[in-house]
């Protein structure tokens, strides 16, 4: 085996980083965290192009990031106009006029061998639970406009929460910036003009800016946003196209003044697509995901600027997208990293944790300068998977409408799905039962609150409900009421804020 300083030395000793968003600063602070010594980091980026300047809500895993890389919660908060979110209310997506809420955590306390949903599908039928929602410690706190950290004593029903951040793009970006900076990462501010390929293997060798400087390095990472400079530009690897399964293609964007200080963010069904609001401490960013086959651009804008809940601060910005993946995120010395290695709609919040996992995957399969075929094939493996489950479950939200008012949502209840994803929404319908082919990013609470939320009600409960001696009606009760108590024992999110990682006004 060659390694260390001899001719057979074929560690990595260049790393190039191509674009400063989220995507790229992240990689930064996480690369020059982990890669301790003999390794150069190079970031390429230009305020001239710019970032997409969106991407404000996050899942609870993002906590493991900053944690890996020793960043505090308070700092992190304050430096990122942050705020805390317990989950995602969806409105009028079953029907106009329906609400349900994606709560982080779990409903309820697993208090018997059969899942807690069974025994609520049975109260339910009988017409002695409330809405599922009931059961959820996160939507207990939500609901109540309070949050408070989740507590390590599982015997509590406030463990059974948990939470993730809004914060604004922009100072996330800067708050890694500083970070990777502080680590030795090198910034070049530059546009990318040309990219050399090695002539033996097609290789990218190095970069040239538009003043003329060349990059050279053994790894380039593309973090260069939706063109995929390098992926894409330089090595045309190809793109799936998943419009036929998740149509909206466009969003216009706009923050406000700020509003109700929800401690989750909220996505509201409309005609064509679907708006999100994400309250910050500084103001609430907003967007209307639409599809651009049912709505013009003037009509989508119109209908979000008519549904702010404060005054706009800007003028709204249009984004463009294809939802889909490149066919290989890895090719050749290129990984693509954010929305360069592809993109599903943000309607749970799903690209930043993608960029996370692209950056703990390309870890654990670190090259050296040979690029084992083996390794790289595994990364796109596992991205394609993870890639593949997340789309479904995003799908599932669609598919599931009962909404017939607009055609997007009669295209989307009549369109065929992928063949894993029907076989999921035929076995909860038929048995109440949670499958899974393999490993998911969203577990079966997540499952379940959409199901059961857009009325994909299961034929029966478990048999073995009816098979234990369970008084499961006055566990509900008891779980609801303990619960309320627990919330109404919490801060409130604008007092936990105050409290604890109060940003300074801008
Ligand atoms: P960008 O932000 O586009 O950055 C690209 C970088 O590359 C820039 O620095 C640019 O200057 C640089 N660059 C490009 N070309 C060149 C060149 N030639 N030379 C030098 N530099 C170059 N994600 C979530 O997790 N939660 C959300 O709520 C969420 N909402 C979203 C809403 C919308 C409408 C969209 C479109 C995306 C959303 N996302 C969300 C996704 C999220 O915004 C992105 O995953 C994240 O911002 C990462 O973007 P990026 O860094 O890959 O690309």
């Amino acid at each position: 085996m060659e390694q260390g300083n001899s001719e057979g030395d074929r560690r990595i000793r260049r790393v190039c980083i191509v674009g400063g968003g989220s995507a790229g600063w992240m990689a930064a602070a996480a690369l020059s965290n982990a890669l301790q010594c003999g390794v150069e980091i190079t970031l390429i980026e230009s305020e001239e192009i710019g970032t997409v300047g969106v991407g404000e809500a996050t899942i609870p895993p993002i906590k493991l990031f900053n944690q890996s890389l020793g960043i505090d919660e308070g700092d992190f908060v304050r430096a990122t106009q942050g705020s805390f979110k317990l989950g995602i209310q969806f409105v009028d997506w079953a029907k106009v006029g329906n609400r349900y809420f994606h709560p982080f955590g779990t409903f309820g306390a697993e208090f018997d061998a059969v899942p807690l949903h069974h025994y609520w599908l049975r109260a339910h039928a009988a017409g002695t639970a409330g809405p599922l929602d009931d059961y959820a410690m996160a939507w207990a706190a939500a609901s109540r406009g309070r949050f408070d950290v989740p507590s390590p004593d599982r015997q509590l029903v406030q463990s059974t929460f948990d939470y993730a951040y809004h914060f604004d793009a922009g100072l996330y970006a800067a708050f890694l910036r500083r970070y990777a900076e502080a680590k030795g990462v090198t910034r070049f501010e530059g546009k990318v003009e040309q990219v050399a390929l090695r002539g033996a293997d097609g290789f990218v060798e190095s970069v040239q800016l538009d003043d003329g400087r060349t990059v050279a390095a053994d790894l380039f990472i593309d973090c260069s946003g939706f063109r995929g400079l390098l992926i894409e530009g330089a090595l045309a690897t190809g793109y799936d196209d998943w419009t036929h399964w998740l149509p909206c293609d466009r969003a216009v964007a706009v923050p406000c003044t700020r509003g109700e200080f929800t401690p989750y963010t909220r996505s509201t069904a409309r005609a064509a697509g679907w708006q999100w609001r994400i309250p910050l401490q500084h103001r609430t960013g907003n967007g209307y995901v639409h599809c651009s086959q049912f709505i013009g651009g003037d009509e989508a804008t119109a209908t979000l600027m008519a549904n702010l809940d404060g005054e706009p601060l800007a003028d709204p910005r249009v984004l463009r997208f294809t939802t889909g993946k490149r066919k290989q995120v890895w090719n050749r010395n290129v990984i693509a990293v954010g929305l360069a290695s592809g993109f599903m709609e943000p309607l749970e919040s799903t690209s930043l944790h993608l960029i996370q996992t692209a950056i703990t995957r390309l870890l654990a399969l670190f090259p050296d300068r040979d690029f084992d075929p083996l390794g790289v094939a595994e990364y796109n493996r596992l991205t394609a998977e993870e890639y593949a489950r997340i789309r479904d479950f995003i799908i599932l939200h669609y598919k599931l409408t009962t909404r017939d008012d607009a055609e997007l949502w009669r295209y989307c209840a009549a369109m065929s799905i992928p063949h894993e994803l029907q076989w999921k929404i035929d076995h909860f319908r038929r048995s109440g039962r949670l499958v899974s082919a393999g490993p998911e990013l969203f577990l079966n609470p997540s499952w379940l609150a959409v199901h059961i939320g857009q009325f994909n009600i299961p034929q029966r409960w478990d048999p073995m409900t009816d098979l234990r001696a369970v008084d499961s009606d006055r566990m509900l009760a008891g779980l609801n009421r303990v619960m309320g108590e627990a919330a109404d024992a919490m801060p409130t999110h604008q007092a936990f804020i105050d409290r604890h990682c109060k940003a300074p006004a801008l």
